[in-house]
């Protein structure tokens, strides 16, 4: 009796999280963006890396709806994104950590990382006290709570914002996987500094089961945190691949921006 192979059931693709389609930006009739694709699946670290002025600030603030595509579709799972999220009952989860901390200096620490449970959740203060605390520990910070930002140095700032990044929206009842944007989060840091802010960013996205897009031209953190990688470069993508085609690829964009020639298809107006 012939014994066929069993044939393997195609495995489904997983919901993206977010999704770009000919997505295009321009500032006065100029392309800032150019037709650019991109998925992203729950779990996945992203990094979107180039020089200066390729448009990587204009990817963040389009995926955390601070600006609408000029042309395109942007979709946050699955759920197009037309109007400033001002239309969405529910916006989706998305989570932004910034070079500067960007903490609310008269607000203690407690309150800063736990500001959206204050103002969105029904939970009684004992039990947003519990969460923060849990956030803070996840940092390696502890027994500050009642600190104002003021009183910290700037590492245990940027700690404080990465806690707050941790605290689960309440508003997102589905328990969606959230995304974190991380905009030059090690931008000017000494590198044992860069190399425990790699390590948060690693951590608070696998904590929060979400996906991350880390803007850096840092090798480190390219190094350290990256397992997806977009070369930006004139508002196109030039290159896409994993950390490892990254390092061994002969393409020419990848090849100036990983030895930092001066020599190579990217001339910045400013060399
Ligand atoms: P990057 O983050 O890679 O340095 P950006 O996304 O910040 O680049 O900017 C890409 C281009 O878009 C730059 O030339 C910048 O001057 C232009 N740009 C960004 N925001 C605006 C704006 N609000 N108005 C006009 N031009 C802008």
């Amino acid at each position: 009796m012939a014994v066929s192979a069993p044939i393997a059931a195609p495995q489904p693709k997983p919901a993206a999280v977010a999704e770009m389609e000919e997505v295009s930006m321009h500032w006065n009739g100029r392309p800032v963006l150019d037709r650019v694709n991109l998925r992203l699946v729950p779990g996945e670290r992203l990094m979107v890396v180039g020089p200066s002025g390729a448009g990587k600030s204009t990817i963040l603030r389009l995926l955390a709806g601070l600006l609408l595509p000029s042309a395109g579709r942007l979709r946050i799972h699955g759920e197009p994104q037309k109007y400033l999220r001002l239309d969405q009952r529910r916006p989706p989860d998305v989570r932004l950590v910034f070079q500067n901390p960007a903490l609310l200096a008269s607000l203690t620490v407690r309150e800063n990382v736990g500001f959206l449970l204050y103002r969105h959740s029904r939970l009684k203060d004992q039990q947003i006290r519990e969460r923060v605390n849990m956030a803070l520990e996840a940092v390696g910070l502890y027994g500050i709570e009642d600190r104002f930002p003021g009183e910290l140095s700037g590492g245990m700032q940027k700690r404080v914002s990465f806690a707050r990044a941790l605290i689960d929206d309440p508003s997102n009842a589905e328990g969606r996987p959230p995304l974190l944007l991380f905009d030059e989060p090690t931008a000017g840091l000494d590198p044992v500094a860069c190399t425990r802010v790699e390590e948060l960013i690693v951590r608070t996205v696998a904590l929060t089961r979400g996906s991350g897009v880390v803007v850096s031209h840092v090798m480190s953190t390219i190094e350290h945190c990256a397992e997806q990688v977009i070369l930006l470069y004139d508002g196109q993508f030039r290159w896409n691949g994993t950390l490892a085609e990254f390092h061994s690829t002969d393409n020419p964009y990848v090849s100036q921006f990983r030895t930092g020639s001066l020599r190579g298809p990217m001339q910045p107006a400013e060399l």
